[in-house]
């Protein structure tokens, strides 16, 4: 893996990490070999460089990591999502309309749900609140009755009393009936309140949805009533006088639906549910898809759970195609088309960004000519199979080293072998291995045993940041994101290599990429400097990230920093948060921080008092605790 002259452009380096592919028009890279990115990809003109916004983060005295938002990202997504659903309905003459309801749990944080509503006016985009703590959230963020606010998820009297009191303000609110066991307590609060509620339905679908989330549609889905538990709230409400209240069809996929197929199929179901209860004589107006809308991670556009084989305009044609198909034959009044799209609202733009603190590589020492006079018979047999190792035996001698490994490892625990014979050993077969490994490269078919061991060789890059807290689902269920360098990009990355956390924990680590022709174990890297700190970023992870995340090893928040790209390509810095500081961390898990400083002084005074240290130095000792109790959680040059 020596660098080579031949010339490396940014070009190759788009190829190389995919960013065309992934970044949806919205990454692209410099001349200068840096990644930028643009609020709007219909002009890339105006795109900023990452490294710019880093430079800026640190001038203003933030430390790395930081999860960067460009706002406007946002905004355009918003746009993009609803100017679609609008030119389907146009171009298919739809007799209905299309409303956004975003789900708060999607990403909860204040700056987002703002953002949602403020550039989402417009469209009369509304929210989705899935427990009480949500619905309060949107009660106080929505100003637009003309949106809705779509309440799911499991309802006690206080949410159902809070739902029917923002129906009574003049909210769409739509209460969803999701088990056979609310629709009583609703109907009982609504008549106690003398408040007439809108409800909903969440039908279970027989429609089997493929993907990482599947299991939240379907029959088997927890959520949800089937068709006879309809027919039930049906005659409930009849028996009621309040049939004319149930006004809306909800059902949900799950989310990331990577199969176009698998949304027509739902479409098409749903809908028929729908000309069903219209014809029961409920007072019909919405059609909720739910969330699924996926996002194409890996950039391959295709059904693989981290992609998508289909475009945002291609969703929403199949949508309202789909459902126009089913009531126009019954000649049934198209309803408004409501989808809570989280995911594909606000992945795009978040990025975390960090830097390398350090890497490992898997290369031995350079040997010896010869071995010295009796060195052990193992050890030998090592080093005879390394002399005699080519392209014709590579699988014979790789059988022969591992044999003779395990010999050297035996040897060395019966206390056969001293401790630098046993040094001299791995390093013998390491060498060997990078040799069949290069050897390796060249050969047609790899033969099964073989495979894996350009992975086992690959460098470690020690990263500034804890997967847990920021990437939770590449731990948790195994969602690829994007990862890449953001700068350097004119030069050629000669290293391979795996990404590790810095919590102390073998799962903290990134190990597997996007690929075009699936996932990779390893990435290539540019070789570290000296001098200079080599950035990284994780794309794509406005979505789910951020409340996930837990506090493993009690590594906190991120510093967040949000910027508000512009038209000239200049860009504003609208937004800071600080991350949290080991003091806020410790109180999270109930330390009494105040009472932890005064048991550590006077460990320190005990000190003092058996001379260990001078009261000069309990000074000293006592700052570089406060200071630390002050600090950032994550590393700090
Ligand atoms: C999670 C969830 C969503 C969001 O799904 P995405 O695939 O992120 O768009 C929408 N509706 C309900 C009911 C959900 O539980």
């Amino acid at each position: 893996m020596t660098p080579s002259l031949e010339r490396w452009t940014a070009e190759r380096s788009a190829e190389l990490y995919g960013v065309r592919e992934w970044g949806a028009g919205f990454f692209g890279i410099s001349d200068k070999g840096e990644l930028q990115v643009t609020s709007s990809p219909a002009c890339f003109d105006n795109a900023v460089s990452i490294p710019e916004i880093i430079a800026g983060v640190q001038e203003r005295g933030l430390d790395m990591p930081v999860l960067l938002r460009i706002e406007n990202i946002l905004d355009t997504q918003i746009s993009l999502l609803n100017d679609s659903f609008q030119a389907a309905i146009q171009s298919l003459d739809y007799r209905g309309s299309y409303l956004g309801a975003y789900p708060i749990k999607v990403n909860q944080q204040q700056q987002v749900v703002e953002a949602v509503t403020r550039h989402g006016k417009k469209y009369h985009h509304g929210l989705e609140a899935g427990s009480k703590a949500e619905l309060i959230a949107a009660m106080g963020m929505l100003g637009d009755t003309e949106a809705v606010l779509v309440c799911n998820g499991y309802k006690d009297e206080e949410f159902v009393d809070l739902g029917l009191h923002a129906t009574q303000l003049g909210f769409q609110c739509i209460l969803v009936v999701e088990m056979p066991g609310e629709l009583p307590l609703i109907i009982e609060r609504s008549k106690a309140l003398g408040i007439k509620p809108i409800l909903g339905v969440r039908v279970k679908l027989s429609s089997q949805a493929n993907g990482l989330w599947a299991e939240s549609g379907g029959d088997r889905s927890i959520f949800g009533l089937n068709v006879a538990q309809i027919i039930d709230v049906i005659d409930s409400l009849k028996e009621a006088d309040m049939l004319d209240c149930l006004q809306l069809l909800h059902y949900h996929l799950g989310s990331q639906i990577p199969n176009i197929r698998e949304i027509r199929n739902a479409v098409a179901e749903a809908t028929r549910v729908y000309a069903g209860l219209v014809a029961e004589g409920a007072g019909m107006r919405y059609l909720d898809l739910g969330g699924g809308l996926a996002v194409d991670y890996d950039g391959t556009q295709t059904n693989f759970m981290s992609s998508r084989n289909y475009s945002v305009n291609e969703y929403c044609v199949d949508v309202v195609e789909g459902v126009m198909t089913v009531l126009d034959e019954q000649k049934i009044d198209h309803p408004i088309i409501i989808t809570e799209s989280g995911r594909a609202l606000v992945a795009y733009y978040s990025m975390l960004l960090f830097n390398v603190l350090d890497s490992a590589r898997f290369e031995p020492e350079p040997l010896p000519e010869s071995l010295p006079e009796g060195t052990n018979i193992h050890i030998q047999h090592l080093f005879e199979t390394l002399q005699v190792l080519n392209i014709r035996n590579v699988q014979e001698c790789f059988n022969d080293i591992l044999y003779y490994r395990d010999e050297v490892r035996q040897a060395f625990n019966h206390g056969k072998m001293t401790f630098r014979e046993r040094a001299l050993g791995d390093n013998v077969f390491w060498e060997t291995i990078n040799r069949i490994a290069s050897l390796a490269k060249d050969l047609h078919a790899l033969p099964h045993e073989l495979e894996g061991i350009t992975e086992a060789l690959s460098d470690i890059y020690y990263c500034n940041f804890s997967v847990f807290q920021s990437l939770p689902d590449a731990w948790a269920i195994g969602q690829l994101f994007p990862v890449m360098p953001v700068h350097r990009l004119n030069e050629k990355p000669v290293r391979e290599g795996l990404l590790a956390d810095i919590t102390c924990d073998c799962d903290g680590k990134i190990d597997r990429f996007i690929d075009s022709q699936g996932v990779k174990r390893t990435m290539r890297l540019h070789e570290l400097k000296e001098s200079e700190e080599y950035y990284l970023g994780a794309f794509l992870v406005g979505a789910y990230q951020e409340t996930l995340g837990d506090l493993h090893n009690l590594l906190g928040d991120t510093n967040i920093v949000t910027v508000r790209i512009k038209e000239n390509g200049e860009f504003d810095f609208v937004g800071e948060l600080e991350g949290d500081t080991v003091e806020d961390i410790l109180s999270y898990v109930e330390y009494d921080t105040k009472a932890l400083f005064n048991r550590f002084r006077e460990t320190a005074e005990e000190a003092v008092r058996q001379g260990r240290i001078t009261p000069i130095q309990r000074r000293e000792t006592l700052r570089a605790y406060k200071n630390g109790l002050q600090g950032y959680t994550y590393f700090e040059r």
